[in-house]
């Protein structure tokens, strides 16, 4: 290894001791690779101006785009909103610890670095006992976005942090692959009805949301999301095979994610989802898996609209449009 490479953040199990150089590293402002049920995130202590601004630096992100601030416990609400609406305080029972992401009006003394300048705040409590003890050690909110380079997929697993921002991060704590693999639901819980700004893993279905179009887009969404470094199309699942078939016959190299069944043999990358569930689950690995096998172009089957099949389908014409 050469002597002038850049210094490499450390891969750890997240094992309790583990878990507290974490927490000591986060109150020293340094940042931390976090598992999450959605995706792995790049956690910094949201209360110092410093270590946040860290996080936009490391991937490259545009400085309005706010940061999710992740709290151990509802209880611990107070320390970064101004006040809890009874919506709020209603969906945090209903959905906490879990992967719903509440913007309320932010605390006077939150960096406005913090919520990228905006007047509101976005927080949850993680479904993630790594995080979760990473969070009560710590003893400090927790700024945390997705741990990807801006316009990059999510990561859903330590590899993917460490190849993003190896660079940035102190240390990655490895809880294994996401359980969900898509990113929180954002919703509106100022007003006195549920508005979605971003679908995520908790479906609308769940929530009884009173919008059936997002009617205000989350700050980030215009931005480039989720793009691997090969093209990605979406075809119908019935069209998938004659869709690779024909690309395959231009000479490029092709990858699919499908239903097994249609799943053509010989690709340079295969991955089998059979159901949206499965999909969200495996979405932005196969994404990278296929960008690490050189290939051209990942043909994917789409999903019904419903359920977590939005939020999939959300990340899948991003990437497509990347
Ligand atoms: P990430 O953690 O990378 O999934 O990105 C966080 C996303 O949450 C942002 O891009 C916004 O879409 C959304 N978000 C966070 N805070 C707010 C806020 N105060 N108002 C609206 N959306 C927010
Ligand atoms: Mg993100």
């Amino acid at each position: 290894m050469p002597t002038d490479a850049p210094s490499r953040g450390r891969l750890r199990a997240a094992s309790p001791e583990a878990i507290a150089e974490g927490a000591a590293l986060l109150r020293a402002g340094a940042l931390v690779g976090v598992p999450t049920e959605t995706v792995y995130g790049l956690g910094a202590d949201a209360t110092s101006a410093e270590a946040v601004h860290g996080i936009f630096v490391a991937k490259g992100r545009p400085a309005d785009n706010p940061l999710i601030v992740h709290l151990a416990d509802p209880a611990d609400l107070a320390r970064v909103v101004a006040r809890v609406s009874p919506l709020a305080a209603e969906l945090a029972a209903r959905h906490w610890p879990g992967p719903l992401t509440l913007v309320l009006d932010a605390a006077e003394d939150l960096p406005s670095v913090t919520t990228g300048g905006h007047p509101t705040v976005g927080v949850r409590v993680p479904d993630h006992p790594v995080a979760r003890a990473l969070l009560a050690t710590a003893d400090t909110p927790m700024a945390a976005p997705s741990a990807n380079r801006s316009g990059r997929p999510s990561p859903t697993r330590a590899e993917h942090v460490l190849a993003d921002l190896g660079e940035h991060v102190a240390l990655v704590l490895d809880g294994g692959p996401s359980a969900v693999g898509v990113e929180s639901t954002v919703v509106d819980a100022r007003g006195t009805r549920p508005v979605v700004l971003r679908e995520g893993a908790v479906s609308r279905e769940a929530l009884d949301a009173a919008d059936a179009e997002p009617h205000a887009a989350a700050p980030g969404s215009r931005y480039r999301h989720y793009a691997p470094g090969c093209e990605v199309r979406l075809v119908a699942p019935d069209d998938l095979p004659a869709t690779v078939a024909r690309l395959a016959a231009t000479g490029r190299r092709v990858g699919a994610i499908a239903p097994s069944a249609l799943l053509p043999a010989g690709l340079a990358a295969a991955t089998a989802a059979e159901d949206p569930v499965a999909l969200a689950h495996l979405l932005y690995d196969a994404l990278r898996t296929a960008e690490t096998r050189g290939v051209d172009v990942v043909v994917v089957a789409t999903v019904a609209e419903e359920g977590i099949g939005r939020a999939v389908m959300d990340r899948l014409r991003r990437a497509a449009a990347g």
